[in-house]
């Protein structure tokens, strides 16, 4: 593959379920072999990926899971479908089981026709796309079910870690991957007893056993400073680790 075929993973937004003043909630964009994949759609997702690609081209949108932060903007996705720019296309949506049902609360139409739903299902699914690569998906511990997905292009691969608790499924999905995207929901603090986040040391060590070339942490509550986070998640993996920041790509 050249370089303009290359993997390429852009930062689209960063908050979890809340954050900064102008912050975008989860979603990043992975580009690879003319494949345009959207993993998790936030709230501020759509607007911030369009200065990348058109939402219509994309090949599929991978929701992580259930909460807001990771799929809201797909109501906003589903006007620009139907009424918008969209008009005309039709466009994969992958994620857990129900997650058609509650925008259907919202408005039904184009749900199944613009937006076409597939669930995943199991422990660790794959969805298929008519592009050169893998697109493993893998449950991990959060909001059940809660899937991580890993992509690999040839010999280059990234992982997207999705809202976890600590667990030894992501290390697994995401072993020897290049890049490791992980949440970072509360920085260098403790992770509340029975909240099913990660702090940077969890994510540091999820990245050592992974043996990650690299590590990216998001979805860091405001009250943390994320590049401290990187700098103490680095150190435990042994690994060049930094805080993902909105608008900025990665060539894996
Ligand atoms: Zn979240
Ligand atoms: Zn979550």
């Amino acid at each position: 593959m050249g370089p303009a075929d290359g993997l390429r993973v852009t930062t689209i937004g960063t908050a979890a379920a809340y954050g900064r003043p102008g912050e975008v909630q989860a979603c990043h964009l992975v580009r690879a072999g003319g494949a345009r994949i959207c993993l998790d759609l936030g709230a501020g997702a759509l607007n911030a990926i369009t200065a990348h690609v058109r939402p219509e081209d994309l090949d599929v949108v991978v929701i992580s899971h259930l909460h807001p932060d990771h799929f809201i903007d797909l109501l906003a996705l589903r006007v620009y479908m139907v009424w918008g720019p969209g008009a005309g296309r039709r466009l994969r949506i992958v994620g857990p089981p129900g997650l058609r049902e509650i925008l259907a609360r919202f408005g039904g139409e184009g749900l199944g026709s613009a937006l076409v739903f597939e669930d995943l299902d199991g422990d660790a699914p794959e969805t298929l796309i008519d592009a050169p690569l893998r697109v493993r998906h893998r449950q991990v511990p959060h909001l059940p079910p809660t899937y991580a997905t890993r992509i690999d292009a040839g010999d280059r691969s990234v992982c997207f870690g999705a809202d976890c608790a600590p667990n030894d499924a992501l290390a697994a999905l995401g072993a020897g991957a290049d890049v490791l995207i992980t949440e970072c929901s509360f920085g260098v603090g403790a992770v509340p007893a029975g909240v099913m986040h990660l702090n940077a040391r969890a994510a540091g060590e999820i990245a050592r056993a992974a043996g990650a070339g690299r590590l990216l942490l998001t979805h860091c509550f405001p009250e943390w400073d994320p590049d401290e986070a990187a700098r103490a998640a680095g150190r435990i993996a042994g690994i060049p680790a930094s805080a993902a920041h909105p608008g900025r790509t990665v060539v894996v």
